[in-house]
């Protein structure tokens, strides 16, 4: 009998298939990411690092790992060719929040003070929310969004000669423009901190050229592959040269045990994936197909945070409408449409609740839709939204 596992892993493939995926942050990988991850690596232990390593490190604590070391040196040369860098690169963080929190460990001491974008305003949970333990160790502080949405510069940098952090973190989840990182690198530099660059979500922008890098400007890059980058889930860090050993000692054995060399491998091919042409194409098409849908849901009067968008990604504010991000979630649930409800800045209702939805482009258009695919389904979101205010 076939185990209930395959059942459900079944029937969430067909809604994959079936439903039209705008979740900013989801994408669908390719079927060599999927078949290393599906790998016998599963079945490796490695903690520790590869034996040769230019910083020294300390070689691996399992007999076994002649394969996998090969493999985690070639991932890691992969991802510095995606970012045309030489910063060094650790690639085994399970998930974005575990970069995140292995980069606070080895730059940071519980209570120093750290300034980053307030959650409500496009944050991330791992920048320093109550609820976190990045909100609980450190000294938080937050910059906020201006009236129209965009990160208030300004603000940056009056709240950091303010609070002098010990880290200055740039970055979100839920921000359609471009983050100008030297900008931001010159406030680290006047305020005496650290500057960090959380890229998950542009990573892939990042990668084609389609916005500006932060190599050269921070101190230390994390991110997540699974997002624009396409690749399986998990995080990457990419730091300075000299906080090398800081960055690997804080992965493990700070904060993990044994790398997932699977998902490693997935990494590595997802690397290659992000260093041809096809990949710099898809991109751009994503980027195109955001400012298309956007420009649709302007034109058919919605307000749009910002204005409009220069990424992957935009935000509808609903208050208008009189509906809550959460409703408007919930029935277009019902009609295949996934996405997820959103704050807009300055937000009346709870996180719960919320006035807004976040749009993304990425994952239908690794599934070939175009503008023209993306301004219908703009029209067909609308024609739900009206159906809704017409019953309230
Ligand atoms: C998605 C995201 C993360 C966390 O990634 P997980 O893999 O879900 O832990 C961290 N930072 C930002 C800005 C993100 O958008």
């Amino acid at each position: 009998m076939p185990s209930k596992v395959f059942e459900i892993i079944e029937k969430e493939q067909e809604r994959q298939n079936r439903n039209i995926e705008l979740i900013a942050s989801e994408n669908f990988v390719s079927p060599d990411v999927m078949r290393a991850v599906g790998s016998c690596l599963t079945n490796k232990y490695s903690e520790g690092y590869p034996t040769v390593r230019s910083t020294g490190s300390r070689g691996r604590y399992y007999g076994g790992c002649e394969y996998v070391d090969e493999l985690e040196e070639y991932c890691c040369d992969m991802w510095r060719k995606v970012f045309r860098t030489d910063y060094h690169v650790n690639v085994q963080p399970h998930s974005g929040s575990s970069a995140n929190i292995a980069a606070y460990m080895s730059l940071l001491s519980p209570g120093d003070a750290v300034l980053a974008m307030n959650l409500n305003n496009g944050g991330h949970l791992t920048h320093g929310a109550p609820v976190n333990i990045s909100g609980k160790l450190y000294d938080m502080h937050f910059y906020d969004v201006n009236a129209h949405g965009f990160i208030d510069l300004e603000d940056v940098r009056k709240k950091a000669l303010e609070c002098r952090p010990k880290l200055l973190l740039a970055g979100a989840s839920a921000y359609s423009r471009k983050i100008d990182f030297a900008a931001f690198a010159e406030i680290a530099r006047e305020a005496g901190s650290y500057f960090m660059v959380d890229m998950a979500h542009i990573a892939g922008l990042v990668a084609a050229g389609e916005h500006p890098s932060p190599f050269g400007l921070a101190d230390v890059i994390t991110t997540t592959t699974h997002k624009t980058l396409r690749g399986p889930r998990g995080g990457l860090i990419f730091c300075k040269p000299e906080l090398a050993k800081k960055i690997d000692g804080a992965v493990f054995p700070g904060t993990q045990g044994g790398p997932l060399q699977h998902v490693i491998a997935g990494k590595a091919i997802a690397a290659e994936e992000a260093c041809t042409e096809a990949f710099r194409d898809y991109i751009r098409q994503v980027v195109r197909n955001a400012a298309a849908m956007c420009k649709a849901f302007q034109e058919m009067g919605y307000q749009v945070v910002t204005g409009g968008t220069d990424n992957h990604l935009f935000l509808l504010d609903l208050t208008d409408t009189g509906l809550t991000g959460k409703a408007v979630q919930e029935e277009l649930d019902r009609n295949g449409i996934t996405l997820n409800k959103n704050c807009v800045p300055n937000e009346t209702r709870s996180p719960a609740q919320t006035s807004g939805i976040r749009i993304g482009t990425p994952a239908m258009t690794t599934k070939g839709y175009r503008e023209a695919d993306f301004i219908r389904v703009a029209h067909e979101i609308d024609r739900i939204i009206r159906e809704m205010r017409a019953k309230q």
